[in-house]
């Protein structure tokens, strides 16, 4: 491995970090994450992005970067709009060309960063991360497991964990990720769709120790959702070969029918008028299938044709004075 010590493989790295009322968490964050870039060699920026926070968050981003010399750039939204919007947010306002993002919470420990710049310097368009002994639920494991298997099949990116949001992306990458004007982005993916090498490190992952987790199961379903359309179409096409199948089982048991009232007489007939109903109702379900992926999309489409900003920004403090020497090592 090429141990990269005399000049650093990058002019400047940005960490982008999403915020949701982390304000516990923030202090450690913010030290641990100086300290780990400290040791890359590279200069840096933190970008933090605020999205919403009800807490103190935003005016400890505030205060941090109003510091002297201070790398962190604080960008405030006006209001919660996601963890992927925010980290949309960040990329727009990260100048570095290796870019990190990073949760705020520390499940992923920021002292790993260093592993990622020296993987990223050897060429690979995106370092994902798997998280080893992953510490969450039962069900969001599980959940996670059939995702993966759905993007690895749709995108034909090897990668085994979708759902880490610690990951480097090269400069182009985000650039590409930036020209979508897509809603509903899943920056893991969206990434993976443009890179050409990309390489995934094992990376301890922590319990949280304050707060608790931003995603409820309604916000998990949602996400779910914005993955599998982003990605594919494939569900549209799944809903018309499942009603072709139930159109073609239809067809054959009515022909049975037909055949069986010809042999057994009309008595019998009377009795299959559940039959009919029976088949009446898988045909309803099989509509209402159909419907519901429809409706899936063309929410988005709506919601696309609106064109709504994914975001608005409502402040952002940088020390411009430090533009290129932000967070140099001395
Ligand atoms: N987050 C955010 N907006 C949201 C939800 C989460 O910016 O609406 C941030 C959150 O502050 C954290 C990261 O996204 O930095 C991951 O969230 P969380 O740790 O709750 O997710 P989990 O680890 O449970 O997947
Ligand atoms: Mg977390």
């Amino acid at each position: 491995m090429a141990v990269i010590t005399e000049r650093p493989p990058f002019k400047l790295i940005s960490i982008v970090i999403p915020v949701y009322n982390e304000e516990a968490s923030l202090p450690a964050l913010l030290t641990r994450t100086r300290a780990a870039c400290d040791q890359t060699a590279c200069a840096y920026e933190i970008v933090l992005v605020d999205d919403g926070s009800c807490d103190r968050s935003a005016e400890i981003l505030n205060e941090a970067a109003s510091q002297p010399d201070s790398p962190v750039i604080s960008i405030i939204l006006n209001r919660n709009y996601g963890q992927h919007a925010a980290v949309m947010a960040g990329f727009a306002n990260a100048r570095g060309d290796l870019i990190i993002t990073l949760d705020a919470d520390l499940q992923n420990p920021p002292e790993e960063i260093h592993r990622l710049v020296t993987a990223a310097a050897e060429g690979y368009d995106v370092v994902g991360t798997i998280r080893v002994d992953r510490q969450d639920s039962w069900l969001r494991k599980s959940a996670s497991r059939v995702i993966n298997k759905m993007v690895k099949q749709a995108t034909g990116q090897e990668m085994n964990d979708y759902g880490c949001m610690f990951r480097a992306y090269q400069r182009p990458i985000v650039d590409a990720m930036l020209q979508c004007q897509e809603r509903s982005t899943f920056i893991p993916v969206l990434a993976n769709s443009f890179a050409r090498k990309t390489i995934e490190l094992p990376v301890q992952h922590a319990g949280r120790e304050h707060g608790e987790s931003k995603y409820n199961i309604l916000k998990l379903i949602n996400l779910m959702f914005d993955l599998v359309t982003s990605m594919t179409t494939a569900p549209l096409r799944l809903a018309s070969f499942l009603g072709c199948l139930i159109a073609g089982f239809g067809f054959a048991l009515a022909a049975l029918i037909l055949v069986l009232r010809v042999l057994l007489g009309a008595g019998w007939a009377v009795d299959g008028v559940f039959t009919l109903f029976a088949l009446l109702f898988i045909f309803i379900g099989a509509q209402f299938i159909g419907l519901g992926l429809l409706g899936e999309y063309l929410g988005r489409i709506y919601t696309d044709v609106r064109a709504r900003p994914n975001y608005f920004i409502k402040s952002i403090v940088r020390q411009d004075a430090q533009v290129s020497e932000l967070g140099r090592r001395k």
